[in-house]
């Protein structure tokens, strides 16, 4: 059985005060589901107070980002080693913000995945296609593509730490969602995919999030489809009211 999983991506969101009031309302009103993990991504400053704060809950902590290095002279950046060092076991990477500002393409994000694995971390790896490429009916081909260049040379056991998450880039933060029904359509294509590669198994068993504009109205209606396990929400996660509505729509 899969992991159905409700991830939190605060992005550049929350100092430290406004950190301890979400975490603290976070763990006021979560009422643990069965068989539904949460998790939240602060920015990097907030990770080791969020990481201490939620060490007695059932709520994990993940990064938003990392380099693909060891150490050195990368400055401005942060390792998979630091991460683990304060309990940081789940990185989000190739979200559609990385790679279309910070110009993070396919083989640097494979080369960040690598990273994360080796030193035992578990990877929330996004795809997903940008208006034009949906109007060109092309969303097929980019997801394939990102799929392949980010994540096909992965033996199939590594795919134990990997969650996707497809989120249609012109439904981030736009308010635009994709319908349920095009969720489904893309998640059991991913999920297909997955299997020509690697065998139904493998396929059956890795968790595929939807993110872009899921808010509590209509989280319900795209968590009942059969290929979505779960949501990466960026903007309802910044209120806990909203974001644990969204954990108690599965
Ligand atoms: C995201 O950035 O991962 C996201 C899904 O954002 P939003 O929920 O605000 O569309």
């Amino acid at each position: 059985m899969r992991d159905k999983i409700v991830a939190g991506n605060w992005k550049m969101n929350n100092d430290l005060a406004q950190t301890e009031d979400l975490l603290g309302n976070i763990k006021n009103e979560l009422k643990p589901k069965e068989g539904v993990r949460v998790i939240v991504a602060p920015p990097f400053t907030n990770l080791y107070h969020a990481f201490e704060s939620l060490r007695d809950r059932p709520v994990d902590v993940a990064a938003q980002n990392m380099n693909e290095n060891k150490s050195g002279a990368f400055t401005g950046e942060v390792s998979a080693q630091m991460l683990t060092s304060i309990g940081v076991k789940t990185v989000i990477l190739g979200h559609s913000e990385r790679r279309a500002i910070y110009k993070e393409t396919d083989e640097l994000l494979a080369k960040k995945v690598d990273a994360a694995l080796e030193n035992e971390m578990e990877v929330i790896f996004c795809v997903g296609e940008e208006l034009h490429e949906r109007k060109a009916e092309k969303h097929f081909d980019v997801v394939r593509t990102q799929l392949e260049k980010g994540l096909f040379h992965l033996s199939a056991a590594q795919w134990e730490k990997v969650i996707i998450a497809y989120e249609p880039v012109w439904a981030i933060g736009t308010g635009e969602t994709a319908s349920p029904e095009q969720a489904q359509e893309m998640h059991a294509f991913i999920r297909k995919t997955i299997s020509e590669k690697y065998g139904q198994q493998v396929a059956d068993e890795v968790s595929i999030l939807y993110g872009g504009s899921v808010k509590p109205d209509n989280a319900q209606e795209i968590f009942a489809k059969e290929d979505v396990d779960g949501g990466l929400i960026g903007g309802a996660s910044l209120k806990a009211g909203d974001f644990l509505a969204i954990v108690n729509a599965f």
